[in-house]
């Protein structure tokens, strides 16, 4: 802004010059112009400074109350848990619905909550970043053995291959385990069919490259665009479906994939995909090795 100041006050004593003969009467408009446009400048720069304060106050705000909350559900689910088990006495099968029903939401307010919580500590740049030399074949597998009971609930069958020479990477394991559940977990929730998801491990140059393929319903043309943005879910979701397994009941929170990119990005890779609608949805990413 203090270069255009100067170019615009340069600017209008060269014109003034030209066209008007009282030096004094050039100053003063060149004069009030600066003064304008100096007050403009810092109007502005007030404003921004005003909206990133905001920003940071509601990022900090999410945080602190997504932490807040963690305790409180957790024990409302442990409680819920000791309850449906009997501990305090036999459950009517009548009661039995309601607690489930009780079970599953407290399950998606956890979700909510640590999505969150990664969502906040992404923006404020504080998202933990341990690096260590880790084996993705193995990860792989022990997540996917985790999803199994979802994919069966859901009849989807899970394949993997990978390359028998993949070199181990040097990444953070809790966040690429967030990225590895966040994709999988989508591949599975929105196929909405009898269907397939596979995974592959392949080694590229200074590379590993991770590809989850699903034959699902696909992503709508007009909603590829928005699909990393925050918050954001497709309307025409016919995947997403009721389960009877707690976590994995119908809807998401729209933050996922916001994540996933994020933590990606931070660890030196690149996500990107491919999708088809009534065919299926390839999501793939990179990192690196080093
Ligand atoms: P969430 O799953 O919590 O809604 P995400 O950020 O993970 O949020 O995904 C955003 C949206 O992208 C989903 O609501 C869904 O509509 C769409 N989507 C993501 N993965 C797939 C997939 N494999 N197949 C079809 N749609 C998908």
């Amino acid at each position: 802004m203090g270069f255009i100041i100067i170019v615009a006050a340069i600017t209008s004593y060269l014109i003034g010059i030209h066209y008007i003969e009282d030096p004094q009467l050039i100053a003063l408009i060149v004069l009030a112009l600066s003064g304008t446009l100096f007050i403009f400048a810092y109007v502005i720069n007030v404003s921004f400074e005003k909206l990133a304060e905001a920003s940071r106050i509601r990022t900090e705000f999410v945080r602190i109350v997504s932490h807040q909350l963690r305790s409180p559900i957790t024990n409302l689910s442990w409680a819920i848990d000791s309850l449906m088990a009997g501990d305090l006495g036999r459950i009517e099968k009548s009661q039995l619905e309601y607690f489930q029903i009780l079970k599953e939401n407290s399950s998606r307010m956890k979700e909510l909550i640590k999505d969150l919580l990664i969502t906040s500590r992404i923006e404020e740049g504080t998202l933990p970043i341990k690096k260590e030399k880790i084996f993705l074949i193995e990860i792989t597998k022990s997540l996917i053995s985790e999803f199994l009971p979802f994919a069966k609930a859901s009849n989807v069958e899970i394949k993997f291959d990978f390359d028998k020479n993949l070199p181990e990477i040097s990444t953070d394991l809790n966040q690429i385990k967030v990225v590895i559940e966040n994709l999988l977990d989508n591949a599975i929730r929105y196929m909405g069919k009898k269907g397939e998801v596979k995974i592959n491990l392949r080694k590229r140059e200074k590379e590993v490259l991770f590809e989850i393929i699903d034959n699902g319903p696909g992503i709508l043309k007009e909603d590829q665009k928005y699909i990393f943005q925050k918050f954001f879910r497709s309307k025409s979701e016919p995947g997403s479906r009721e389960t009877s397994l707690p976590g994995k009941e119908k809807g998401g929170t729209g933050l996922g994939l916001f994540i996933t990119k994020s933590i990606i990005e931070k660890l030196g890779g690149k996500i990107w995909f491919e999708s088809k609608e009534g065919k299926g949805t390839t999501f793939y990413f990179i990192l690196p090795t080093k």
